[in-house]
């Protein structure tokens, strides 16, 4: 692949986040995308076998299998804390529960636009529901759920006990109410994981305007602006840089404009999206300083290193 290519956005984690960021922003041909991985393709068939998740608990080639610091809650023992690290990144290994934040988390958070009646529409649009359509749910999504295939009767005990201790029964953990005891439904279709990947990615793989790199471990965010004497940006240009390679994209001014500040939610994905000019790896800092840039380092909100390259003024 060329290491010069150019795209409009890099996403950086190809995680559940990843994946529905990447087909979203390829749906019309408008973006070009590169979506970078640090984990190889699911091709471990344990990923596509509900029952593999024990499997991949601790399976360092797809889980980066962290561990916490020193708990001293814990007298000081370290958690295992597994975490995808594969296309679908978590959702390749997870325990496949399909269960929606609550209700009452998203209207507490008070912002406009993210309630759960305003995010209702999107959970219906993203969901392939085995059970059909109703108010609660969607068909013909890209995310799978389905049913547990079988029921097994010390459940089914365990269900009628909590019943009778006067626990309400739920059929259905997405739909008016979550409390209560009941089956949830599962990130499956016929049988095989619903991941983000196969749910959201394999679909756009086959655009054009998507590339695909696994294996890539972007390990720098960094921003650069460049200035003309007048004080005016020029352009900017965003680069993701991994062990392997190097990758940039470009926004003129104008979208630039729109990009900045950092945080900007189109901007963000899995991990992060990086802005940098190709001149400052392949030039180097002598060379830019010959032609009157100078470098500031900042350590910006969230502790994010920027490197400024301006022209001295
Ligand atoms: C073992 C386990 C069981 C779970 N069970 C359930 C469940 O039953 N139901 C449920 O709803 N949720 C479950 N979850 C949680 C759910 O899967 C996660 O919350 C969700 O997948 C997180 O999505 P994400 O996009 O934030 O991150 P992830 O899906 O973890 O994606 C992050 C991706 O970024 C990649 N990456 C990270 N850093 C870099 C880098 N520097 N360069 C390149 N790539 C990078 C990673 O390799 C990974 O692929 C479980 C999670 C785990 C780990």
């Amino acid at each position: 692949m060329s290491q010069d290519a150019i795209y409009d956005y890099i996403i950086v984690g190809a995680g559940s986040a990843g994946c529905v960021l990447a087909n979203r922003l390829t749906a019309s041909a408008r973006y070009k995308v590169l979506l970078l991985e640090a984990g190889p393709r699911d091709r471990d068939p344990w990923i596509h076998v509900p029952l593999g998740y024990g499997k991949l608990f601790t399976k360092a080639s797809v889980n980066w299998c962290y561990s916490s610091e020193p708990e001293p809650e814990l007298g000081g023992r370290q958690v295992y804390t597994p975490r995808g690290k594969v296309l679908g990144g978590s959702s390749s290994i997870n325990g496949l529960v399909y269960i929606r934040g609550q209700r009452e988390d998203f209207d507490a958070w008070g912002v406009p636009g993210w309630g759960f009646d305003e995010l209702l529409p999107y959970f219906k649009r993203s969901e392939d529901q085995s059970r059909g359509a109703n108010a609660w749910h969607g068909v013909g999504g890209p995310q799978a759920v389905s049913d547990l295939p079988d029921r097994h009767e010390l459940c089914d005990a365990f269900i009628a006990a909590a019943c009778e201790v006067g626990i309400p029964p739920n059929d259905d953990f997405n739909g008016a109410l979550q409390e209560g005891a009941g089956y949830y439904q599962a990130t499956t279709r016929n049988g095989r994981r619903s991941s983000a990947a196969t749910g959201f990615l394999r679909p756009a793989e086959g655009r054009a305007n998507l590339t695909v790199v696994t294996g890539a471990l972007a390990t720098r965010v960094l921003f650069v602006w460049i200035y003309n004497n007048s004080g005016k940006s020029l352009f900017s240009m965003a680069l993701c840089h991994w062990t392997f390679g190097l990758f940039w994209s470009f926004w003129p001014q104008d979208n630039l404009q729109k990009a900045v500040p950092f945080y900007r939610p189109h901007i963000t994905a899995a991990a992060a999206v990086v802005y940098v000019i190709i001149v400052v790896f392949l030039w180097g800092p002598e060379t830019l300083a010959r032609f009157r840039f100078s470098r500031q380092t900042h350590t910006g909100t969230g502790g994010i290193r920027h490197r400024w390259w301006s022209t001295r003024r």
